[in-house]
């Protein structure tokens, strides 16, 4: 029988999970002081610091635990006034930011037609960018427009910055942009 996963979660939670919940406080147990004790003991000793989720622009006040300086969870500040202690589904996902077996940690390229990733160094990574940079740039420069008026611009690159970005690095990247004659300038933060 094919179970889609929301069938999957229906049924769990309509079973065993939900029966046994309901079984309990149906006949009047209050689950409240053992939630409450599983939550103290999964962060248990842990050092607590007020930070920001830095995903977007509602910039939701988080709590960060760590045990012998390694962050161990992330959860939303209860006393922030406009996220309550919640956070969206992305926010409550930071904890992968900052741990995270999954994150590439080497430079991929993939030439165009080709089907596999190359593995490539850094540095000539770099220098392949902005070869590109370059030639577009002095592809499609637009010094006078018709009406004889300045504009010294490309229309021809883009630059979108990570939300996860902080204020110095965008502060040195618009002014490289816009040296550059950028002008569609944007950051996933401010979206
Ligand atoms: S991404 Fe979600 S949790 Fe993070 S600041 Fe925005 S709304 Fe809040």
């Amino acid at each position: 029988m094919d179970v889609s996963r929301r069938h999957f979660l229906r049924f769990s939670l309509g079973t065993g999970g939900g029966m046994a919940l309901a079984g309990l406080a149906g006949s009047g147990v209050n689950l409240g002081p053992l939630v409450a004790q599983a939550q103290d003991l999964r962060i248990k000793n842990a050092k607590v610091t007020p930070s920001i989720c830095p995903y977007c622009s509602v910039g939701c006040a988080t709590l960060i635990h760590t045990v012998d300086g390694q962050i161990v969870n992330i959860e939303g500040d209860p006393r922030s006034p406009h996220n309550e202690g919640t956070l969206c589904p992305k926010g409550a996902a930071i904890f992968q930011l900052h741990v995270n077996p999954n994150r590439p940690t080497q430079v991929l390229h993939r030439a165009p037609g080709a089907t596999e990733w190359e593995v490539w160094d850094l540095e000539r990574a770099m220098n392949r960018v902005a070869e590109l940079v370059k030639k577009t740039r002095d592809e499609t420069f637009i010094e006078k427009l018709p009406n004889g008026k300045l504009a010294n611009m490309t229309p021809a690159i883009f630059a979108l910055g990570g939300a996860t970005l902080e204020i110095e690095f965008n502060h040195i990247h618009q002014k490289l942009m816009r040296g550059l004659g950028v002008v569609a300038i944007e950051n996933q933060a401010r979206i």
